[in-house]
């Protein structure tokens, strides 16, 4: 059972593990759980293995609903967005240790993105305070370091432009959001261009970083001047699995490198912004499309969350322990 432990309230990047129960897979290869958690730490099982008690901001154990992990991560972000914060939420981890469930989920248990919209729309719909919204939505993938529109599949290798301190990339289609049914439509839109052309789907995707961004507008009905403008994006990332452990063919280290290059970038921004005594340091955002893109919703007065998924199973000690050493840079 997971006892309730949270961020401080300052604390601007928080850092959450999310353990997801072992699949038949490897509950066939008889591998067994090699990790067991305490409240907010957790530690490998075997004490002879050579790491650390890890202990962060959230740990969720095999029983946590994406509910409870929104609850926990997700919800003040979310808030924070309608009231003109940016904000960003990622989930990290090897291929298959849960990141979709995390940011999708199922029908029967909706996860990051349709929690969030839903707190979105109710929020606008209670036109608190005589403020009115616009939410506008964008859908985008990078793979190979090349950016591509998912809400129009013939919008390939887009350029990154600076416009008024944000990054916009250019040309993209962005939609209206009315209702939460729209999201879900664009999103299952998107899925399917994100497939186009491909034979491999599972490999794309596992090599692909999408950042689905909401773009939140207000202002006052009896004072148009006050405007707020913020931006959420929701950030399911490749899969961090080393290159070293994709049996490559020529293609696929550049891909690999690609992906690392991503992940690395985006490793020593977050381990930046996570020191206070580096914060001023310069970050390297401009090393990747990524960190570029998200550049305006890092840092400052940005709310950042990060779910790291990890297996629990023993055969796959060292990704998980490879996660944890990230979540432990990020925190
Ligand atoms: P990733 O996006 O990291 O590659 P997925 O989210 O696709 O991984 O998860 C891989 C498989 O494990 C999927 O079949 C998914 O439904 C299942 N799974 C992941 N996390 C959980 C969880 N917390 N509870 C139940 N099943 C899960
Ligand atoms: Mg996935």
């Amino acid at each position: 059972l997971v006892v309730p432990s949270g961020p401080a309230e300052q604390e601007n990047v928080a850092v959450g593990v999310r353990v997801r129960p072992l699949n038949k897979r490897e509950n066939n290869a008889n591998a067994y759980d090699a990790w067991t958690i305490h409240g907010n730490q957790i530690t490998p099982r075997n004490q002879h293995v050579k790491a650390d008690v890890y202990t962060f901001d959230w740990v969720f154990d095999q029983t946590a609903t994406n509910a409870h992990v929104y609850d926990c991560l997700a919800r003040n972000i979310v808030h924070a967005a309608t009231h003109g914060f940016n904000g960003t939420i990622f989930c990290y981890g090897q291929t298959a240790s849960g990141k979709t469930h995390t940011m999708q989920g199922t029908n029967k248990e909706p996860g990051i993105i349709p929690l969030a919209v839903e707190d979105i729309i109710r929020t606008t719909e209670e036109k608190t305070q005589g403020r009115e919204w616009t939410i506008r939505m964008t859908y985008v993938e990078i793979y190979n370091e090349v950016v591509r529109d998912l809400l129009n599949p013939n919008n390939t290798n887009m350029r990154l432009v600076e416009q008024e301190n944000q990054i916009i990339v250019k040309d993209v289609t962005e939609l209206l959001v009315v209702k939460a049914k729209d999201v879900m439509s664009a999103l299952a839109q998107g899925e399917a261009n994100r497939s186009y052309g491909e034979t491999d789907m599972n490999a794309r995707s596992s090599r692909s970083h999408t950042i689905l961004t909401f773009v939140i507008e207000s202002y006052q009905v009896d004072n148009k001047n006050a405007v707020t403008s913020a931006r959420l994006n929701l950030v399911d990332l490749a899969g961090s699995e080393r290159a070293a452990h994709t049996n490559a063919d020529g293609a696929r280290l550049k891909e690999g490198g690609h992906i690392n290059k991503s992940l690395l970038a985006l490793t020593s921004v977050i381990a930046r912004l996570a020191d206070p005594a580096r914060m001023h340091q310069h970050i390297p955002y401009r090393d990747s499309k990524l960190t570029r893109i998200l550049q305006p919703s890092l840092g400052g007065n940005a709310k950042t969350a990060i779910i790291c998924n990890v297996t629990p199973a023993s055969s796959h000690l060292e990704d998980t322990n490879s996660t944890l050493q990230f979540a432990t840079r990020a925190k």
